[in-house]
């Protein structure tokens, strides 16, 4: 990772929706989310604290996620948030757009756009704990959730692991076809299940709704199951049962988050597990930590999201237009 267009000689780099997809891919979207929890286990890159709040209009929810990687030497942060009503106006719900800044004077350097790259930044996350924490034989994969993310989410996951077949529920069934297409698409059998089913048969899941209350009770979850819990990023979600995280030896993107606004809310709240508990996924990345211990251990990954992976996938993308001719130049 470096920050593009290094001396602005043309200007600040944009990089619409349209050219992000052109250029960025999931395997530029895995190294750079790899990259990223790698450089914050070891301290090299830092989040800083989330703004969140609800604008009192359109019943929007907006902020501001930033940090730093002093290495890669991307500062910036990403604005936007979530405007329920947008699917009236065919827009997607989720909207923000990545700034990206000169560490070395602070000038702006590149405007990105934010939705697609939220949606594979978010699908990389889950890969890189698939990639990292999921046993090596899992062959049945579980989508609990059928919304906008979660098509990226599955492209991402299957290429983790030799999935033979796809396991899926939805709140409203009829969503699920969104997840169908992709899997005839791909040639992997389909089918749509009860929640205990889909976690007696899965072997990997990933839970990308937007529920308030547990969707997963934990004695539905067998042993050696990967579970990657990607919707709760905020306070008050949740996904699965609190029990479960006690169950599991638990992983995150990054830990104040896990605790406050992630999956872990609940079980540290009602006090079943500890912050230490909580192992940095970027820890198991590096090697300082151990992932899987056992083939029938669960493990379970609160990926809450944070701003560093929208920058790193954003420096990638203003990187690849320029180098592919795809920018374009303002100056202010
Ligand atoms: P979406 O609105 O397109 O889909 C929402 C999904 O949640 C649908 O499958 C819907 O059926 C389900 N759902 C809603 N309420 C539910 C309930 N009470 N019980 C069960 N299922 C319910 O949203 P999306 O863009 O797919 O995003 C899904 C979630 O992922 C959101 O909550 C969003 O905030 C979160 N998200 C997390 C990250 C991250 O980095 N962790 C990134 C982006 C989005």
């Amino acid at each position: 990772m470096s920050h593009s267009n290094q001396n602005n000689s043309k200007g600040i780099t944009v990089v619409s929706e349209a050219v992000c997809q052109q250029v960025m891919g999931r395997a530029d979207a895995f190294t750079a989310v790899e990259n990223v929890f790698s450089a914050m286990a070891r301290d090299t890159a830092y989040n800083f604290p989330v703004i969140r709040e609800a604008i009192g209009h359109a019943d929007a929810l907006y902020g501001f996620k930033s940090g730093f990687d002093r290495v890669g030497m991307v500062l910036g942060l990403k604005s936007g948030g979530y405007w329920p009503g947008n699917i009236d106006k065919g827009l997607t719900n989720h909207q923000s757009t990545v700034i990206l800044f000169d560490p070395d004077t602070g000038k702006l350097n590149a405007l990105v756009g934010g939705n697609y790259l939220t949606a594979i930044r978010t699908a990389a996350s889950s890969a890189v704990s698939i990639a990292h924490l999921a046993r090596q034989d899992a062959n049945v994969l579980g989508m609990v959730g059928a919304g906008h993310q979660s098509t990226f989410q599955l492209r991402a996951a299957v290429e983790q692991r030799n999935f033979k077949k796809v396991v899926a529920w939805n709140k409203e069934p009829e969503k699920l076809t969104n997840l169908a297409v992709i899997c005839e698409e791909l040639g992997l059998p389909f089918e749509s299940v009860s929640r205990e089913a889909l976690c007696a048969q899965a072997d990997v899941i990933i839970t990308i709704t937007s529920a308030f209350e547990a969707l997963i009770d934990q004695s539905w979850i067998k042993p050696g199951t990967h579970i990657a819990c990607m919707g709760t990023d905020t306070k008050g979600k949740q996904e699965v049962d609190a029990h479960l995280l006690a169950r599991a030896r638990v992983f995150t993107d990054e830990l104040t988050q896990s605790t406050t606004i992630g999956e872990a809310q609940h079980a540290i709240a009602e006090e079943l597990i500890n912050e230490a508990d909580i192992i940095p996924i970027g820890d198991v990345i590096n090697g300082t930590k151990a992932g899987r211990t056992s083939d029938d251990e669960i493990t379970l990954f609160d990926g809450t999201g944070v701003g560093l992976q929208d920058l790193a996938v954003a420096s990638v993308a203003a990187e690849l237009a320029e180098a592919k001719g795809q920018a374009s130049y303002f100056n202010l």
